[in-house]
């Protein structure tokens, strides 16, 4: 089945001469679907190409990656294969037959460097170009660094299996002394991991606890405890000036000396190809509420949708535009933003994506979950188990409205409320809902 239908362009006809008045026009334009490229070779781009397929999509899908890889799993790298109880082959995203039998054309280690939207034509690293009648936008995110970063050969960060596999040959032997920039959720997974291999590790965060970003101050804070209980030095209200071939340089002189560094300062949405795309790009490419990409106008750019880390929508669930960087999130994504292109080319109504967020984080034995969402107002109550016992579920709160919640080995007290968050349920719901949970 190829997809044909009409998509609605608007045109605003002005006319201010004597009684007539302004107007708009629209005019229907028959839009033919026969080649849907996806940019970037991971999950949502992956989750995209197979539900092209499965929604019944028979013309040309093209899939463009930067890395020589096929779609592989990003969590383990932080955890499993850093800690070298899994290899590569343990993390593909799919095994080399499905991948044949999707009938996609992957074409791994190359780059898109440009898009021009409107003629709608994709530049590659290569030097060619591909014409496109759809196109997905899945190209994640890379690294923040910091200045000079790539100078130093003891310096890592994580984001790819082969920072992945070059940190684990520095790590393994349990002998060093790993100094991790930034207590988020990578770099304390990164911590984790290499103490567990029997290295001294130390955590320098600029804030005043860790994953403050993520979790608020106080469950941040719990966080940090249990890793100290665990022998990581975590050091918060540092701030490092600059690498040094020894360690890190904080401001203020003092130098943390390290055999290795992580850097584990967040990340950026890649999106520099799109410098010239016409497309609206705002940490992230901006879209509407069904994922499609939108022009530097405002008006929505037909064809054209965007799907995981890269993107920007409003999330109709909690009012607010969002990117959010996390595996559930993406995955859900390239499957919408294709079911999205694929409807809107066939004439059909795509739908809006609404989705609470939903991560989870391995931490030494803890198994830290978190639906919905945080901010710096929210207000954070435990509300089962407790955190001296290491077993709680914390509901976050910003006035009466219920946002999120926070669960350390308690899956079973976070899922229930991720439902409550769909349904956009009061804070007095959740609370009676905590009061049913048996600790
Ligand atoms: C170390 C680590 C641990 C994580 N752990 C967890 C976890 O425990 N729980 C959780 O919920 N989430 C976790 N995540 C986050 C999760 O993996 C990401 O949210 C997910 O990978 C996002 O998928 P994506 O397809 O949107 O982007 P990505 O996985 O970033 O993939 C984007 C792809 O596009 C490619 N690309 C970039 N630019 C171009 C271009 N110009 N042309 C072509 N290709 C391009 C990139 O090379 C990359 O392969 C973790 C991430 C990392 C890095």
């Amino acid at each position: 089945m190829r997809e044909r239908g009409w998509v609605c362009v608007g045109v605003v006809v002005c006319v201010g001469v004597g009684t007539l008045s302004v107007g708009a026009v629209w005019h229907l334009c028959r839009v033919e679907l026969n080649r849907v490229v996806v940019v970037g070779a991971s999950l949502a781009g992956l989750r995209a190409a197979e539900t092209l397929r499965s929604e019944g999509f028979g013309g040309e899908v093209i899939v463009v990656g930067a890395e020589q890889h096929r779609p592989y799993d990003r969590p383990p790298l932080s955890k499993k294969l850093l800690a070298g109880d899994w290899e590569p082959d343990r993390i593909q995203l799919r095994q080399p037959d499905s991948f044949d039998e999707l009938d996609v054309e992957w074409r791994f280690g190359i780059a898109a460097a440009g898009l021009d939207a409107d003629e709608q034509i994709l530049h590659l690293t290569d030097g060619t170009d591909l014409a496109f009648d759809g196109c997905i936008i899945a190209t994640g995110a890379s690294c923040r660094r910091l200045a000079d970063q790539s100078r130093f050969a003891h310096v890592h960060e994580v984001r790819t299996l082969d920072d992945s596999m070059r940190l684990r040959a520095e790590i393994a032997g349990g002998d060093q002394h790993v100094v991790v920039i930034g207590a988020g959720f990578i770099g304390l997974e990164v911590a984790a991991t290499a103490k567990q291999l029997g290295n001294r590790v130390t955590v320098l965060e600029g804030a005043s606890a860790p994953l403050i970003r993520g979790l608020g101050a106080e469950m941040g804070a719990a966080i940090g405890i249990a890793h100290e209980a665990n022998g990581v030095d975590i050091r918060c209200d540092v701030h490092v000036d600059r690498l040094d071939d020894h360690g890190a340089m904080l401001q203020g002189g003092e130098l943390i000396e390290a055999d290795v560094v992580v850097v584990g300062i967040g990340v950026v949405p890649a999106t520099a190809w799109l410098d010239d795309s016409g497309l609206e790009v705002r940490d992230g490419v901006v879209c509407d509420e069904t994922l499609n990409a939108r022009r530097l106008d405002g008006s929505v750019r037909p064809g054209v949708y965007a799907a995981g880390d890269v993107l920007r929508w409003p999330n109709q669930l909690f009012d607010e535009e969002m990117r959010v960087e996390h595996w559930t999130n993406a995955a859900e994504q390239g499957a919408a933003a294709a079911k999205n292109l694929l409807a809107s080319a066939s004439g059909g109504a795509p739908e809006p994506y609404a989705s609470v967020p939903f991560f989870w984080s391995d931490q030494f034995d803890l198994r830290i979950q978190f639906v919905g969402r945080s901010g710096p107002d929210d207000e954070a109550v435990v509300v089962a188990g407790s955190v001296d016992d290491g077993k709680f579920l914390t509901l976050y709160r910003n006035g009466d409205r219920f946002r999120g919640a926070l669960g350390v080995r308690a899956p079973r007290w976070v899922m229930p409320m991720r439902q409550l968050l769909a349904e956009q349920a009061s804070w007095e719901e959740a609370l009676a809902k905590a009061a049913t949970f048996e600790t």
